[in-house]
């Protein structure tokens, strides 16, 4: 990874303690190189994975003209002009099975959908529209030249890329793959991401809770996003606020991961030590992001993997998460689609307050009113240690940097949380 310092400080507008969440997401990126490493994979396990190389098709698909329809093949010419035409049968092909010989003049085979088009016919009249009459087959007027037949390499053209690296693939692209006969494909390693909780409060589940500590939660949804991100996770459990054990943490983290991901420790009252060793054991910057909740985070270099010091709060480890670790981590797999999730315009139910100068991720619930309208409404308590308004919400209801208050039924912009997985 790049040198953090001298990277950040070429950025237009970078201030460290008044950092537009934008202006945070684009200092990241320039400070990341995306995973270089490849492995061959069978097809099935590329699911989620980043191709790469380009995928070019060695064969037409289809492979041959084809049917896309029951009905009778024959020669368009063959048909007479506003009139009803008659053919003689002459065969059958069938989808796997063809049409050995060649359709004459005045002659028509049967064919079934995905039959190979049998040789000298080039059209498809569907069955639902000829009569069998005398033992012919009677065509009415109004035929296309053409019609239902699916010409080879209409899917994929020999020689014709297809499939670029960097894309994601979905059940599509294994389709696709699969399509053109391929069993492997090469992808992208996938990232290795070390994470660990740091607070003296902290308590596991599983022991009694004492006096005074909370359970930790923050490696669990942390677990849960990780996960469905596509990365191997190596969680290194709760550490206290304890320099020796932190820095033991740190180590163990970085020694093999491309990523470390901690919570808390590096809002304003937590011990400066912590954030003096991170700062020691590598190169890492303290950031006040204008935004809420999640204002405190670090960002930086520990070992040869990238750090992302979270805010402790369980809601604002989910928001820095989405808003920054997700787009980092997609960077650093190698993707180059455009992997944002969209913003979609949406009324809001009731007035909001907001002051301009830092950008909000409410927590909301997008659903239909009476007339079938999509409407937002926030959930309960929106504070920071609130992970309720997390699970109650399906939505963040985002509040651009700039804006203020916001009235009842004015439109605000909505991210899906089930597109942020
Ligand atoms: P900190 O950023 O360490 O000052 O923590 C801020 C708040 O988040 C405190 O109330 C912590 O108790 C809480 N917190 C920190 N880490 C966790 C965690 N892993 N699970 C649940 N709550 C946490
Ligand atoms: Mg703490």
């Amino acid at each position: 990874m790049n040198s953090v310092q001298s990277v950040v400080s070429c950025l237009d507008g970078y201030d460290p303690d008044a950092l537009a969440v934008d202006k945070a997401k684009e200092a990241i990126r320039a400070c990341l190189t995306p995973v270089a490493d490849v492995e061959r994979v069978a097809v099935r396990a590329a699911l989620g994975r980043v191709l790469a190389e380009r995928i070019v098709p060695a064969i037409d698909v289809p492979a041959h003209d084809n049917s896309a329809m029951d009905g009778y093949a024959l020669r368009f010419a063959d048909l007479k002009p506003g009139a009803d035409s008659a053919f003689q049968e002459v065969g059958a092909a069938f989808a796997g099975r063809k049409f050995d010989g060649k359709v004459g003049a005045g002659q028509c085979v049967r064919v079934m959908t995905g039959a190979v088009m049998p040789a000298g016919a080039d059209t498809v009249v569907i069955q639902e529209v000829v009569r069998a009459e005398g033992g012919r087959i009677v065509v009415p007027a109004g035929q296309k030249a053409g019609q239902n037949v699916r010409s080879a390499g209409e899917d994929l053209k020999t020689g014709v890329a297809v499939l670029h690296p960097g894309q994601p693939l979905r059940p599509a692209e294994l389709g696709l793959i699969a399509s053109l006969g391929i069993a492997e494909v090469e992808v992208r390693r996938r990232l290795r991401v070390a994470f660990f909780a740091t607070g003296d409060e902290l308590a596991s589940i599983g022991a009694p809770l004492a006096q005074g500590e909370v359970y930790d939660s923050n490696r669990y949804t942390l677990h849960g996003m990780l996960t469905r991100l596509g990365v191997e996770i190596s969680d290194l459990g709760v550490v206290r606020d304890d320099p020796a054990q932190l820095e033991a943490a740190f180590h163990k983290a970085a020694a093999g991961a491309d990523v470390v991901i901690t919570t808390g420790g590096v809002s304003v009252g937590e011990a400066d030590f912590i954030k003096q060793l991170m700062a020691q054991l590598g190169e890492v910057l303290f950031w006040k992001i204008a935004m809420r909740p999640g204002r405190p985070m670090a960002f930086g270099r520990i070992g040869k993997a990238a750090l992302f010091g979270l805010p402790g709060n369980p809601v604002a480890v989910m928001v820095t998460f989405y808003q920054f670790v997700r787009d980092a981590l997609l960077y650093l797999s190698g993707r180059t689609d455009d992997y944002t999730v969209p913003l979609l315009k949406v009324p809001v139910m009731a007035a909001l307050r907001k002051v301009p100068g830092r950008t909000e991720f409410q927590r909301g619930i997008l659903s239909r009113d009476a007339n079938g309208e999509w409407k937002v409404r926030l959930t309960g308590q929106q504070g920071a240690g609130v992970l309720r308004s997390m699970s109650e919400a399906n939505c963040f209801v985002v509040l651009e940097h700039a804006r203020g208050n916001v009235a009842a039924g004015d439109l605000v912009s909505v991210q899906l949380m089930e597109g942020l997985a």
